[in-house]
């Protein structure tokens, strides 16, 4: 709000932002805990995926509250109004708040990034469909880190290849570990159009739909935890993807990728939800818990370990929005402070694991106890842009030093 023309941050929740909030709660409330274990502990991922689930947040309109209202989506332009979703989603179950913070995340960056033409050929497909997932493929077998750290190096980094052929690019390559690669109906397909170059000057995206003659999708892999999110390889055998769906220039993602750096808040806001919902238990269980003759939340080592969980929790908790108040009102903008959310959420959740362990006692490693199935989801949190990588794209100079995008997950 500004004074003397000077912006002021309001804590207070818009009245959107507090509706959104409170219905997000109540869909999770109602119609997530009661399913969620029950889908996790599927042996086959292919049957963990909660369809149903996935058709109530779409009539909910979740997954199309970014894809503008022209286009019948719900028209959310506001970076906080979506933490909010995620937050309180990662609450239920951080494996199916992965898949709908894809679908929210990645319409947005279809909005930024894509053509008037592309939009009105995909937007309205995905308003129309309650099952339309949509997945962003960069990782592949043998380049992970490397597609962030290794991206000013020739030839190094991510080997799919596209080259065009009069009206088509032809595509080659594989990749592995994709959020809802194996049921997306659309794939933003990270690759480069230069064999030799470094990644960063030869980036390109693609817009891949599911039925790309040469596309095929691989095996599901059997996750330790998050297991309501899909996860599978994808293969492009000479697949052919019509030149319209290249996204802006052929190699110039890198650059044009700084403008959807506001993706890199979904995953930290999931992650809260997830340490919120642990701490929660932890605190309820210790209450319940009776050793010594009193709750074990009475012991002063219990107590103080529960106090520091909710602390550091609420510590990155307040960043992530101030840094999200701060990318809304283009206000001193420290951007290598988003991408520290990550790594110093990577430690938490370790840690958060290690405390439900050591607080719920053997009843912890139980497949009955939701502290069993929570432990399992924070430790597979511990990936992606990792602890190390992340404190070295957070390192002081490090975007001056390498030109580096801050977009990526
Ligand atoms: C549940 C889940 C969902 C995922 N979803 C997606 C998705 O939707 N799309 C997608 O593209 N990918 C996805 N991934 C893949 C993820 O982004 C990668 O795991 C990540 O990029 C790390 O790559 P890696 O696993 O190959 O680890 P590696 O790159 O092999 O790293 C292994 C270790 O070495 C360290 N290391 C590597 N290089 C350096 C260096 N130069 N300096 C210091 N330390 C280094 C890393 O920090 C890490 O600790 C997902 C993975 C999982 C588990």
């Amino acid at each position: 709000m500004p004074r003397d023309g000077k912006l002021l941050m309001d804590y207070r929740e818009t009245d959107e932002q507090r509706m959104i909030r409170e219905t997000v709660r109540k869909f999770v409330e109602n119609e997530m805990k009661p399913v969620v274990m029950e889908y996790d502990h599927k042996p086959d991922p292919g049957d963990c995926y909660p369809w149903e689930l996935l058709k109530a947040a779409a009539r909910m309109g979740l997954t199309t509250m970014s894809i503008p209202t022209e286009y019948g989506g719900g028209g959310v332009t506001d970076l906080v109004s979506r933490i909010i979703a995620c937050e309180e989603l990662g609450y239920g179950d951080n494996g199916f708040a992965g898949t709908i913070r894809h679908c929210i995340g990645l319409t947005a960056w279809m909005d930024t990034l894509c053509t008037e033409e592309q939009k009105k050929e995909f937007f309205p497909q995905i308003v129309a469909d309650d099952t339309f997932l949509i997945a962003e493929a960069m990782t592949e077998p043998n380049s992970g880190t490397d597609n962030t750290l290794m991206s000013g190096v020739p030839g190094a980094a991510m080997q799919t290849h596209a080259e065009r052929r009069g009206d088509e690019y032809i595509i080659n390559g594989a990749k592995h570990f994709i959020s809802n690669a194996g049921y997306a109906k659309l794939i933003l397909l990270h690759c480069r159009t230069d064999r030799k170059l470094p990644l960063n000057e030869c980036r390109s995206v693609f817009i891949v739909p599911r039925d790309t003659p040469g596309l095929r999708i691989g095996k599901f892999h059997n996750k330790l935890g998050r297991r309501l999110i899909n996860s599978a390889e994808l293969f492009f055998d000479d697949a052919r993807v019509p030149a319209r769906y290249l996204v802006r220039e052929e190699g110039e993602a890198s650059k044009y990728l700084k403008q959807v750096a506001f993706q890199a808040f979904f995953i930290p806001a999931t992650m809260v939800g997830t340490l919120r919902a642990a701490h929660d238990e932890v605190v309820a269980y210790a209450r319940l818990r009776v050793q010594g003759g009193k709750p074990i939340i009475r012991h002063q080592l219990v107590a103080a370990e529960i106090s520091h969980m909710k602390v550091r929790i609420e510590a990155i908790r307040s960043l992530l929005y101030r840094q999200a108040w701060c990318w809304e009102n283009q206000y001193e903008y420290d951007p290598s402070l988003t991408i520290l959310l990550r790594p110093m959420l990577n430690e938490l959740c370790g840690h958060m694991a290690y405390s439900l362990q050591e607080i719920f006692g053997a009843p912890g490693v139980d497949r009955e106890f939701i502290a069993e199935k929570l432990s399992r989801d924070l430790l597979t949190m511990v990936h992606g842009p990792s602890t190390y990588a992340g404190l070295i794209r957070g390192a002081p100079d490090y975007q001056l030093e390498t030109g580096a995008h801050t977009s990526e997950v």
